[in-house]
């Protein structure tokens, strides 16, 4: 049980997420990071970087509505 308590909890990994997690970290407390997407690793998983505009599959289409 001790092993699974924690100081913070930051759900997603993103910019926000991420730099919150390291901040907190860093002062001393112990963080769980949650992210529900897959690991991103820099310089290796960026799939959309090279794309050209006319290459993404919802070019022009609107956002669904679930
Ligand atoms: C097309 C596009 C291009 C952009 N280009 C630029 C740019 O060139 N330069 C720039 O500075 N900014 C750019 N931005 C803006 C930038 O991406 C955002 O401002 C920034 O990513 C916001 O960070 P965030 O941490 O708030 O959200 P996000 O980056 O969206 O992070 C949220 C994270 O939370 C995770 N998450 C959500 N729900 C859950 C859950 N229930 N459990 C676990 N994890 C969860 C998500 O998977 C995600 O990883 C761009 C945005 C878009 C859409």
């Amino acid at each position: 049980m001790k092993s699974n308590t924690f100081d913070t909890i930051v759900v997603g990994a993103g910019m926000s997420g991420g730099w919150a997690a390291k901040e907190f970290s860093e002062q001393g407390f112990k963080t769980l990071l949650l992210e529900r997407g897959p690991n991103v690793e820099h310089l290796k998983y960026y799939p959309t970087t090279n794309m050209q505009p006319w290459e993404f599959k919802h070019r022009r289409r609107l956002t669904s509505v679930f």
